[in-house]
C-alpha cells in the first residue's frame, strides 16, 4: 500500500489548525502520514505577548506544546532550510545538535508565517525593539525596568525625559496591544521611584492610517484610540517612522522625538 505523505512546514495557528484537522480527519488511516515541522516545539499565543512583556503573565502561560495537542501526528522539532519542490523534498536542521534532516513529500502545506519588515530602513532594524516572540516580550520587560533605573540616576530632564519615552511605529494588533502594555506598565512602576515623576513619561503610537486597528474597523479603531488617550497614550495619525539612531526617531512629516525605545511593529513580510 502506498503511503500519501502530507508535510506541514511551520507550528504556527496555521499550521497547527491544519494538522488538528487531519489529525481528526485522517488519524485512523494507515495510508496517510502527516508530519509537522517547526523550530519550536509549542504554539505561541501571540495575542497575550504584550501581557508577558507588562509582567502580566508568565512565559508558560501563553505557550502551549505541539506534541500534547497533536498526540497520534509525527512532530520534527527542526528549522526548515529548503525546499525541493521538483524532488519533493524538504531540507530542515534539527533546533537540537543542529542535524541535517531530509523529508520526502506528497503534499506541502507552507505555513512558515512572517518575520519583521523594516522596509530597508538599517538605523530601524538596528536600534528598535521587535515584538513577535517570547525573548522579545521578556527583552521588552527588561528595558523598561532598566531604563526606569537610569532615569532614576540621571539629574538632566531632557535626558530623563528622553529615556522614558516608548514610540511604537504602527498601530495594529501587535503595536496597539503593544504600547497599551507598554504604557500600563511604566506608568505603574514608575510610583516605585521616589525620584522620578510620572509626567516624565511619554508613550506614542506612531499609525500611518486614519485609525488604528484597521483590522477591526473605523468604529472599534475609534473607540481604542479614545481609551489609549484617556491613559495618556499619545495617537500620531498620518506620518510614517522614516529613520531612528537609537535617540530620536523621525517622522515622515519631519517631526523629531527623543526617545530611548522605538517598537517596531509595523510591517511583516513573508518567511523567506
Ligand atoms: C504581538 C502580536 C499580537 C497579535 N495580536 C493579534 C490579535 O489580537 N488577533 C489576531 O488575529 N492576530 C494577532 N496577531 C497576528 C497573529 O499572530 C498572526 O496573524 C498569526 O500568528 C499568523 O499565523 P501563521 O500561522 O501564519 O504564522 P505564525 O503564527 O508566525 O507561525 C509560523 C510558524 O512557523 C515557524 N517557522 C517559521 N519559519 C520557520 C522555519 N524556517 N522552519 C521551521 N519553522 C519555522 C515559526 O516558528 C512559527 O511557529 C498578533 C501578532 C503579534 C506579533
Amino acid at each position: 500500500m502506498k503511503t500519501t505523505r502530507i508535510v506541514i512546514a511551520g507550528g504556527g495557528f496555521a499550521g497547527l489548525y491544519a494538522a488538528m484537522h487531519f489529525n481528526k480527519r485522517l488519524a485512523r488511516r494507515a495510508d496517510v502520514e502527516v508530519t509537522l515541522i517547526s523550530r519550536e516545539n509549542f504554539i505561541l499565543f501571540t495575542p497575550m505577548l504584550h501581557e508577558v512583556a507588562a509582567g502580566d503573565l508568565y512565559p508558560g502561560d501563553i505557550v502551549n506544546p505541539l506534541r500534547r495537542i497533536l498526540r497520534h501526528m509525527k512532530f520534527i522539532d527542526a528549522d526548515v532550510q529548503a525546499v525541493d519542490l521538483n524532488a519533493r523534498r524538504i531540507h530542515c536542521i534539527a533546533s537540537v545538535a543542529d542535524r541535517e534532516l531530509e523529508f520526502e513529500f506528497d503534499h506541502l502545506l507552507l505555513t512558515l508565517g512572517s518575520e519583521t519588515n523594516f522596509f530597508n530602513m538599517d538605523g530601524v532594524r538596528d536600534w528598535s525593539v521587535t515584538m513577535k516572540s517570547l525573548s522579545d516580550a521578556a527583552l521588552l520587560r527588561n528595558r523598561m525596568v532598566a531604563l526606569l533605573e537610569e532615569a532614576s540616576l540621571q539629574n538632566d530632564e531632557a535626558s530623563r525625559r528622553q529615556l522614558l519615552t516608548f514610540v511604537t511605529a504602527g498601530g495594529g494588533f501587535s503595536g496597539t496591544e503593544t504600547t497599551g502594555a507598554v504604557n500600563d506598565f511604566v506608568r505603574e512602576t514608575v510610583r516605585y521611584y521616589p525620584q522620578l515623576r510620572e509626567e516624565l513619561i511619554r508613550v506614542v503610537v506612531v499609525h500611518p492610517g486614519n485609525f488604528i486597528l484597521p483590522e477591526l474597523g473605523e468604529e472599534l479603531g475609534r473607540y481604542a484610540e479614545r481609551k489609549l488617550r484617556e491613559r495618556k497614550v499619545e495617537v500620531i495619525k498620518g506620518p510614517r517612522v522614516a529613520n531612528y539612531d537609537g535617540v530620536v526617531v523621525t517622522l515622515s512629516d519631519g517631526t523629531s522625538i527623543p526617545a530611548a525605545t522605538l517598537i517596531w511593529t509595523a510591517g511583516v513580510k513573508p518567511s523567506p
